[in-house]
C-alpha cells in the first residue's frame, strides 16, 4: 500500500483526499515503465489548480495529483534505468492524464525521466521543481536570443512566486541586474535577498497600456501574461527579448505588433511540459551549477503529504511565497 493525494469526480462531485492505495492499482499501460519510490514532490501552480479544482487540469479520473517527483528507481523495464538510480520527473501530463507523484510510489514511462544531476538531492530537485526548471528554460531562451550579463536591467514578473523566485536567484548569480515586479511589496526584503536590485509594484504593469512605452528592460521573464506581458513587451529595449511562461494574471494577450516591428523585440514562448529531453537535461545541468543552494533554502518550505491539500488552497489564494516541497514519507 502507498499514500497519495487522490482526486475523484463522481456524479460531478469533486473530492481531494489523502488515500491509501494498493500497489496493484498503479498504471500498467507502458512497456518501458519505471516504478519509482518517490522521496519528495512539490506544489506547483498547476498542482494547486488540480487539487483545489480551480480549472480542468485533470483529464482522467480518478487521478493521483503531482506533476513533479524525485526519488529512486525501485524496478525498471526501461533500458536506461536500473533499481537504485536517482531520477527526476517533470510534466509530460503526469498528474493530469497519468497518475502523479504526490504519492509514495509512482509508475511512469522511463522516457519521461531524467537522471538527478550530481550535487542535487531529491529535496533540492523538488525545491526547484517545474517552477524552477521553467525559470531555467526561460533563462536559456533569453541567452539563446543574445542576452549577456551587463546588457542592462532584466525584469522578472510574478516575482514572489515559484518561477519568479528561482528566476531572480539564477539571473542575479549570472551577473544580471534584476528588477522584481510584485504585488507583495512587503516581501521586498525577501526579493532583495534572492538577488533583486530593485522592486516595483506589479500594479504599474497590470492595466492596459500604450503599444510602445519608454525602453526599460534588456530582457524579461514573465509568468503573468495578459496586460502585464503586453506592457513588458512595450517597455523592452531595442533588440531585447521576453520569455513568456505563465498566465497568473490571465491567458489573454491584447497588444500591438509595434514592439516586434519597430524595436525588433523577440517574444519567446516557454513550455516545460513537453520540452525535449536534450533541453531538460541542459536546464537541469545548469540548475545544478547556477543556483545558489542558500537561496534555494530561503525560497523553500517543506510540508508533509497530509498538509498538501490545505497548502494547495493557500497557493491558489496567492498566500504562498517561493516554493513548497512535499516530503511524501513524513
Ligand atoms: P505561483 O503561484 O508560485 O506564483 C505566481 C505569482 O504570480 C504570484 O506569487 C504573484 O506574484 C503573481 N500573481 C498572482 N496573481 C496575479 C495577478 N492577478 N496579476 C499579476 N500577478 C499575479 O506560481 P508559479 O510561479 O509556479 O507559476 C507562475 C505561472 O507560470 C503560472 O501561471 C503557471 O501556470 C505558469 N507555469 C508555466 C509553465 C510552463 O511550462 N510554461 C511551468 C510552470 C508554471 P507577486 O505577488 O510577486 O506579484
Amino acid at each position: 500500500m502507498f499514500k497519495a493525494i487522490y482526486l475523484t469526480r463522481d456524479d460531478d462531485q469533486f473530492r481531494a483526499r489523502v488515500a491509501d492505495l494498493d500497489d496493484d492499482s498503479l498504471p500498467q499501460d507502458d512497456a518501458h515503465a519505471v516504478t519509482l519510490a518517490v522521496e519528495y514532490s512539490t506544489l506547483n501552480y498547476k498542482d494547486g489548480l488540480a487539487i483545489a479544482n480551480k480549472s480542468p487540469v485533470v483529464r482522467r479520473w480518478p487521478m493521483v495529483a503531482g506533476i513533479d517527483g524525485a526519488g529512486r528507481v525501485e524496478a525498471s523495464e526501461h533500458p536506461d534505468f536500473r533499481s537504485g538510480d536517482r531520477v527526476i520527473l517533470n510534466g509530460y501530463g503526469v498528474g493530469e492524464t497519468h497518475w502523479g507523484c504526490l504519492a509514495q510510489r509512482a509508475r511512469l514511462s522511463g522516457d519521461w525521466l531524467i537522471p538527478c544531476p550530481d550535487g542535487l538531492t531529491s529535496a533540492d530537485a523538488m525545491s526547484i521543481g517545474t517552477a524552477g526548471y521553467t525559470a531555467m528554460l526561460s533563462v536559456l531562451a533569453l541567452e539563446d536570443s543574445g542576452l549577456r550579463a551587463g546588457d542592462g536591467d532584466v525584469l522578472v514578473t510574478g516575482a514572489s512566486g515559484g518561477v519568479g523566485s528561482v528566476a531572480i536567484a539564477i539571473l542575479s548569480r549570472l551577473g544580471h541586474r534584476v528588477v522584481a515586479s510584485t504585488g507583495k511589496l512587503d516581501e521586498a526584503d525577501y526579493l532583495r535577498t534572492l538577488g533583486a536590485a530593485d522592486v516595483i509594484d506589479r500594479a504599474s504593469l497590470s492595466a492596459p497600456g500604450k503599444p510602445l512605452q519608454k525602453e526599460r528592460w534588456s530582457a524579461a521573464i514573465d509568468s503573468v501574461g495578459s496586460h502585464t506581458l503586453a506592457n513588458v513587451c512595450a517597455q523592452t529595449r531595442y533588440g531585447g527579448s521576453v520569455a513568456a511562461c505563465g498566465l497568473a494574471q490571465g491567458m489573454d494577450l491584447l497588444m500591438s505588433v509595434a514592439p516586434f516591428i519597430l524595436r525588433g523585440v523577440c517574444l519567446r514562448g516557454i513550455d516545460s511540459v513537453m520540452a525535449p529531453q536534450a533541453m531538460r537535461r541542459k536546464a537541469w545541468s545548469r540548475l545544478a551549477g547556477d543556483l545558489d543552494r542558500t537561496k534555494l533554502k530561503a525560497i523553500t518550505r517543506t510540508i508533509a503529504l497530509d498538509d498538501a491539500i490545505a497548502a494547495a488552497e493557500e497557493l491558489m489564494a496567492g498566500r504562498i511565497r517561493g516554493r513548497i516541497v512535499v516530503d511524501v514519507n513524513a
